[in-house]
């Protein structure tokens, strides 16, 4: 059973009259199990839904679906799937105390992974899920692999029941699914050999693993530190040389690197980031893989609309990581739009300074580094750092940022979004 949360005004959901509140049972007769039994199976022109009224009330709807008409129901989230793994350089297990609760769930659930993306270990799959993600083509999910040995696998997840992940991607390979994977490298664990070995079977895969992203482990200053280090300069040098060796010969062989090094990876190999054309279509961004290059590409797609802001000083909000990759950044757009920019590097204070992403800035830190800084028109903050309702992880708030900073400040992905905007409201 799901259950509505909000309803959009001239949508088909509006024309049933359902509510917010409204259990939705079934539809033809199959039981709703979350949000993707919903739109898949309302994806159809005429279907006929089973739903509860807040008061009680059983009605089935007979729906034919006018072209064009949206859906228009929201549903309450779902309930996330739970990790069955306690990795040693595990994310949530290493969050300090005192952020917001969703913050500690450990979630390892297949629908997110289709849906944003998420990376997923698969390890909590039973064969009814494995049968959804056919029938429903969950295509491509993002799964981390970190090792192909089982026996390295078990212990990087700290999971003796996981099942082999090779014999799992090729089932479902075989299905019609596809993947985006990564491999989160343990130095003296999955690296040297092991991660030749990882590669070399993920590759074995053929066309149904699209791509493998390779990314040193980052710890936080909470993390099991006794049991799991991070790499050292010379051992991201060396991954990378076996990231290269596997992306020449898919290149040679099937005409795109497949196999990426995460910007991180050459930032503490302290070896130069490939061009943007490296990247393809940037499919693992988010993972921080050609983060750089698709920043500075954002930035001279956006040319011809960036206003002339000449003059203006630009504070930009970015964490240690982007710190020293910035200014090749920042480059670009100052001599596209005249304006001065000045990099504003926060530590993050609430992780530990190992946590370099500017996603995981607390609200608190980005504060103390503006609250003094009258030399700024405005300031540009990292987008990712706030969830949908513009709350930072330490649960401040944007706008109660924004009144406590001496300039105004603006929320921006890329630059150019937030430059653009800036320039229609001059
Ligand atoms: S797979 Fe590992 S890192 Fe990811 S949530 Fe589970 S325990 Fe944490």
């Amino acid at each position: 059973m799901i259950r509505v949360q909000a309803v959009a005004p001239e949508s088909l959901g509006a024309a049933l009259e359902l509510l917010p509140g409204t259990e939705l049972l079934a539809v033809n007769a199959r039981p709703l199990e979350d949000f993707l039994d919903w739109e898949f199976l309302t994806a159809d022109e005429q279907f006929v839904v089973l739903a509860r009224l807040p008061s009680g009330e059983e009605i089935e709807y007979d729906v034919e679906r006018p072209e064009g008409l949206p859906m228009g129901v929201t549903l309450e989230p779902p309930r996330i799937r739970r990790c069955a793994n306690h990795c040693d350089f595990c994310f949530v297990d290493g969050n300090p105390a005192g952020l917001r609760a969703r913050l500690y769930i450990r979630d390892d659930d297949y629908r997110l992974s289709f849906r944003y993306g998420n990376f997923a270990t698969l390890t909590n799959l039973k064969p009814w899920d494995v049968e959804r993600i056919v029938e429903y083509r969950l295509s491509p999910l993002y799964v981390s692999v970190h090792a192909s040995d089982p026996t390295v696998r078990r212990w990087l997840l700290r999971n003796p029941e996981a099942p082999e992940i090779v014999p799992q991607l090729a089932e479902l390979g075989e299905r019609g699914i596809a993947f985006h994977t990564q491999v989160v490298l343990v130095p003296g664990v999955n690296d040297g050999a092991e991660l030749v070995r990882t590669l070399g079977d993920l590759y074995g895969l053929g066309g149904s693993v699209l791509s493998v992203s390779v990314v040193p482990v980052a710890l936080t200053e909470y993390s099991k530190r006794q049991l799991v280090g991070e790499p050292t300069a010379d051992q991201c040098r060396t991954a990378l040389q076996t990231v290269d060796r596997f992306a020449t010969r898919a290149l040679a062989e099937r005409g795109s690197p497949w196999c990426y090094g995460a910007d991180d990876l050459y930032l503490q190999a302290g070896v130069p980031l490939p061009g943007p054309e490296w990247y393809g279509d940037f499919e693992q961004r988010e993972n921080g893989v050609g983060a750089v290059r698709y920043l500075q590409r954002q930035i001279a797609g956006a040319r011809d609309q960036l206003p002339d802001l000449a003059g203006k000083r630009i504070g930009v909000v970015t964490g240690t990581a982007m710190g020293p990759l910035m200014p090749q950044v920042l480059e670009d757009i100052a001599a596209a739009t005249g304006a001065e920019f000045r990099l504003v590097v926060v530590e993050n204070t609430m992780f530990g300074r190992s946590v370099t992403t500017a996603g995981l800035l607390p609200g608190g830190a980005i504060e103390e580094a503006l609250r003094e800084r009258t030399d700024l028109d405005f300031a540009l903050l990292p987008a990712e750092a706030v969830n949908d309702d513009l709350v930072f992880m330490d649960d401040v708030e944007a706008h109660a940022l924004a009144n406590r900073v001496p300039m105004p400040v603006r929320f921006s992905y890329d630059f150019a979004d937030a430059l653009v905007e800036q320039g229609v409201a001059a």
